[in-house]
């Protein structure tokens, strides 16, 4: 059978994308994906429009989003749900919760930037955010981008934000039993994203992927846009171990900003079972 060219993992305006749902669904169309997912941070808000826009031009659509999670000592892991009803007040709820934290977040990242002489920086990741529950690092990436320490947002990422550098604060996001609880109760399925980015050791690894599938997780991405071939093999190899369905989806950003564009990623590894035999 000819695999499905599905792209279940990118975002929009809506959380730290550059295009629009619409712009989003129609970019999608074009580059020859066959079932789509808008996955917004912590934020259902451009399903509506992705949805209507990929009906307009005879794209599959299935709702999504992308949970922010903490787990163990000061990590991040993000949870994609897929195909759940958007409107369970629980997850509608929850993920207002979630994204509640984020402004008073920015305002400690850009207290923390300040002492390394760069100002200004809640007012400039704003300007890119447009709300300030929305506002994540990709928007102060993009600021510094801006004022020039650095030439791009991947740099920025390496020199001020990622987990260890001047601009990074510790921040407690939603708890994975929370995030789980909220796309099962809605009648959805969730996914480990890109776990390939993730700074865990195996057994801490094995220790997430354990206590995700206790709580009923039923998926993997094991092709990802930021994963190399060897993080494929890995994250197959994990499916198979954990009998995980396999999820695909290239975590677009934007043109000029992300590792792959829509629907160009390759196969997933035949034996798999796609996560999408399970989305109507
Ligand atoms: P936040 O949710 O505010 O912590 O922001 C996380 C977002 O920053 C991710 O969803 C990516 O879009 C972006 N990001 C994280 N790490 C990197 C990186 N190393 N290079 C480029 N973008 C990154
Ligand atoms: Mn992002
Ligand atoms: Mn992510
Ligand atoms: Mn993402």
């Amino acid at each position: 059978m000819k695999p499905l060219n599905a792209d279940l993992h990118c975002h929009s305006t809506v959380s730290d994308g550059l295009l629009t749902p619409a712009e989003l669904a129609r970019r999608a169309h074009g580059n020859g994906v066959e079932l789509l997912a808008l996955t917004d941070h912590d934020e259902i808000g451009g399903l509506a429009e992705a949805a209507t826009e990929a009906a307009e031009v005879g794209l599959p659509f299935v709702n999504g989003v992308e949970i922010s999670v903490s787990w163990g000592d000061d990590q991040t892991v993000h949870i994609v749900g897929l195909g759940f009803d958007r409107d369970f007040a629980p997850l509608v709820e929850g993920l207002a919760q979630v994204r509640s934290g984020r402004d008073s977040r920015a305002h400690r990242i850009a207290a923390e930037l300040d002492k390394v002489g760069i100002h200004d920086a809640y007012e400039g990741a704003l300007k890119y955010a447009g709300n300030p529950a929305l506002i994540s690092r990709s928007h102060f990436a993009r600021y510094i981008v801006e004022l020039r320490h650095a030439k791009d947002v991947k740099s920025v990422f390496d020199w001020w934000l990622a987990k260890g550098k001047p601009g990074y604060v510790a921040h407690p996001w939603a708890t994975l039993d929370d995030a789980l609880g909220w796309i099962t109760g809605a009648g959805g399925i969730t996914v480990v994203a890109h776990p390939g980015r993730y700074r865990l050791s195996r057994a801490e690894m094995n220790e997430m992927l354990s206590r995700f599938k206790e709580l009923g997780g039923v998926g993997i991405e094991v092709l990802s846009g930021s994963h190399d071939d060897e993080h494929t093999r890995e994250y197959a190899h994990m499916a198979r171990h954990y009998g995980f369905l396999a999820s695909r989806g290239s975590d677009f950003h934007g043109p000029g900003e992300s590792w792959v564009d829509l629907g160009r990623l390759p196969d997933l590894p035949e034996d798999l079972v796609p996560v999408w035999t399970r989305l109507n």
